[in-house]
C-alpha cells in the first residue's frame, strides 16, 4: 500500500550493508554470524558484507545457513592504516605491510580490488577531539575542497559517505568531499551488534551476488549511499544544503 507515493523508494534499490563486524573476527564485536544472518533476513536487506578488522575468515563456513536463510554474505576487510581505516574488497587474507596506505594500494591493485576511505572524518571536525587525530589538527568543516586534498582520497576509489556510527555532520562533510572529487559513494552501518544492521545501506540499481560484482559496481561509480531500510523508506543520502 502506498507504493510509489510519498517519496517511498522501497524496492527500487538493491540494498547492501557494506561494513559489519562479527565476534568471529573482530574482538570488539558482540555480533555472532548466526545473529547477523537472522537479522539480515528479518530486515529484508539485499546483502551484508562482513568486514573484520585486519583479517578475513572463510565465509564458506556460513554458506549453508546463509543460503538456507536466503541471505547473501560477502567478504571484505577493514584495514587499519596510518591514514585511517580502509574498507577493502578483493583481499582474502591480511598481507604484511598493508598498514601503510600506499603498500595496501599496491596489494589491492594486484588483486583487482577496491579501497574505500571509511568514516574519514570521524571525530575530525570537532577541535575538542583533535588530540585523537593523527595530525593533531581539526579539519575546517566549511572547507571540503581543502579536506579533499588529503592523501587518503588520492589513494582510495570510494568514500564511505554514510557511516552508521558517525555524526550527521561528519557524514555530510564526507559526502561533500566525495562529490568534490567525483569518487564513488558507499554506506555501511559499522555494526558491532545486531540492532544497527542495515540502518544505512549502499544502494545499487541492480542485484549482485558476489564480491566481484560489488567491486565492479564501485569501480564504475554506480553505488550510492542511502538509509531508511529499517522503517521502509529507503532514500538516497544527499547534501542537506
Ligand atoms: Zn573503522
Ligand atoms: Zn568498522
Amino acid at each position: 500500500m502506498g507504493a510509489g507515493g510519498g517519496g517511498r523508494e522501497v524496492g527500487r534499490y538493491f540494498t547492501i550493508d557494506l561494513h559489519l563486524h562479527t565476534n568471529r573476527g573482530s574482538a570488539d564485536s558482540n555480533l555472532s554470524p548466526a545473529d547477523l544472518i537472522a537479522r539480515a533476513r528479518a530486515i529484508g536487506i539485499g546483502a551484508v558484507c562482513i568486514t573484520e578488522h585486519d583479517n578475513a575468515w572463510n565465509l564458506n563456513e556460513i554458506a549453508a545457513p546463509a543460503a538456507e536463510a536466503g541471505v547473501i554474505c560477502l567478504r571484505g576487510m577493514e584495514v587499519t592504516t596510518e591514514m585511517g581505516h580502509i574498507g577493502v574488497f578483493g583481499l582474502s587474507e591480511y598481507v604484511g605491510g598493508i598498514y601503510k596506505l600506499r603498500e595496501l594500494r599496491k596489494v589491492v591493485d594486484k588483486l583487482g580490488g577496491v579501497m574505500i576511505a571509511n568514516h574519514p572524518f570521524r571525530y575530525k571536525l570537532d577541535p575538542r577531539f583533535s588530540f585523537i587525530n593523527p595530525d593533531h589538527q581539526a579539519i575546517d568543516p566549511s572547507r571540503p575542497e581543502t579536506a579533499a586534498k588529503l592523501e587518503i582520497f588520492a589513494v582510495c576509489d570510494a568514500v564511505e559517505t554514510l557511516n552508521g556510527a558517525c555524526s550527521e555532520e561528519e557524514n555530510q562533510f564526507a559526502l561533500k568531499v566525495a562529490r568534490h572529487l567525483g569518487l564513488a559513494e558507499v554506506a555501511g552501518s559499522d555494526s558491532h551488534s545486531q540492532n544497527s544492521i542495515g540502518c544505512v545501506t549502499t544502494l545499487l540499481d541492480e542485484p549482485i551476488a558476489t564480491e566481484r560484482d560489488l567491486i565492479d559496481l564501485i569501480r564504475a561509480r554506480k553505488t550510492r549511499a542511502g538509509r531508511g531500510l529499517l522503517n521502509g523508506e529507503v532514500a538516497r543520502f544527499e547534501l542537506s544544503d
